[in-house]
């Protein structure tokens, strides 16, 4: 195990700890950026300190191909090629493929797919995800899993738990760093309470330095979502950090945060960037709207990053059809305003002033009131009173539904 995870404080089930990694002393919750070739599109990696990126996350399926991770081993790895000190995470390379390449099929040895340069067919098994991993040196390291759609339903679920079950100790077996690096496991299993439950259980068990709660953010309903982040979050273990895959919109991390989980990652804030759009405590700002050519405020009035200090909407506005520029900015404002929102999450829970810190995010995104019925239910099962930023629950929800699976 190359990590120490203390926690710092804790209000209910959420917890703000600090997360030692060979590369970087990090403070939880957090955001991780992706990038996906050893760069955040636009940003320099002075900027990228400047906001206060803690982790980036690489993907090892790009990696793989380019600059290859034999390369990156023989330069000393991916912290040295893109001259980053901090942090990184490197995810299986599994779900790139499953979700890029049409023609991939998941089989007992591992994932199979004809190869984008050549169209030959290949193999990535779960012992040469970690090997590449292993190569490119990331801080931590993600087991190969069998990812499923979560809006899938019946026995192919249940094939691909046990499945990344099975894999997990392949995984673990082929690992030759871990002094080094951290091999996280995923929990998977559906919106099936009971296979999550055998998940979790079966991860547990194999003592991991982390845990990932995987399969989620693929089209399922909201109120599954955080069901199954809420019973994931309360089987694993208190002293190991939990990364909840694929969750980068502000709500979700403050959501799923408020649940007992400690680390996101998510292409949201830049993407959405490079559409035009900004993350403001209202929710979003779309500068490509004609309202902003003359308007001469900062993106968000209330946000100290560069581009707010220096730079109007109408300028914005400006750049970002016609210059990279544009773009840039947005992102630069949208991965300052995910570290803020890491940053207020965790000093308002060591400061015991999580509850406050909720209400008045939720009061500036719904200024009527009008909290979603599933973000309700979710702080109430997380002990948060939010009754004073929004309508009663109307629902009678019965809390303890959800957790039975685990106390039989
Ligand atoms: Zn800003």
């Amino acid at each position: 195990m190359a990590l120490r995870f203390e926690v710092l404080g804790r209000f209910n089930r959420a917890r703000a700890a600090q997360l030692t990694l060979p590369h970087f002393v990090c403070q939880t919750p957090l955001f991780m950026p992706v990038g996906t070739q050893g760069t955040i599109k636009g940003l320099t990696n002075d900027q990228l300190e400047e906001i206060g990126c803690q982790i980036i996350l690489g993907n090892t399926y790009h990696l793989a191909l380019r600059p290859t991770s034999e390369l990156l081993d023989e330069l000393g790895g991916l912290h040295s090629f893109m001259k980053w000190p901090r942090a990184l995470l490197t995810d299986s390379g599994g779900f790139q493929m499953v979700s890029l390449l049409h023609l991939a099929d998941i089989t007992e040895k591992g994932v199979t797919f004809q190869s984008p340069i050549d169209g030959k067919p290949m193999l990535l098994t779960p012992e040469e995800s970690i090997q590449i991993q292993n190569r490119v040196g990331a801080d931590i390291i993600m087991a190969l899993d069998d990812v499923v759609k979560t809006t899938i339903t019946g026995p192919r679920i249940e094939e691909a738990m046990y499945r990344t079950l099975r894999w997990i100790d392949r995984c673990v077996a082929a690992h030759k760093r871990p002094n080094e690096q951290n091999l996280f496991g995923i929990v998977q299993g559906g919106l099936d309470p009971v296979l999550r439950d055998i998940c979790v259980r079966g991860l547990v068990e194999r003592n991991l330095p982390g845990y990932a709660i995987g399969g989620l953010s693929g089209g399922e309903d909201k109120d599954s979502f955080w069901r199954v982040v809420a019973q994931c979050t309360a089987a694993l273990p208190e002293d190991k950090p939990r990364y909840v895959m694929g969750v980068g919109y502000p709500l979700d991390i403050v959501v799923c945060s408020a649940l007992g989980a400690d680390m996101y990652d998510c292409v949201y804030p830049t993407r959405t960037a490079r559409f035009g759009t900004a993350l403001v405590p209202e929710g979003v700002l779309k500068l490509k709207h004609q309202a902003m050519a003359d308007d001469t405020r900062p993106i968000d009035p209330s946000c100290s990053c560069m581009v707010c200090k220096n730079f109007s909407r109408a300028y914005i506005h400006c750049l970002v059809t016609k210059d990279a520029m544009g773009s840039q900015l947005l992102s630069y404002h949208n991965l300052y305003y995910m570290m803020k929102l890491s940053r207020d999450l965790h000093s308002s829970i060591v400061h015991e002033k999580f509850p406050e810190f909720v209400c008045k995010f939720l009061q500036k995104m719904f200024p009527k009131g009008d909290v979603p019925e599933w973000v309700c239910n979710a702080m109430e099962v997380a002990g948060i009173d939010i009754s004073s930023c929004c309508y009663p629950i109307s629902s009678s929800y019965d809390l303890n539904s959800y957790e039975q699976v685990r106390q039989d």
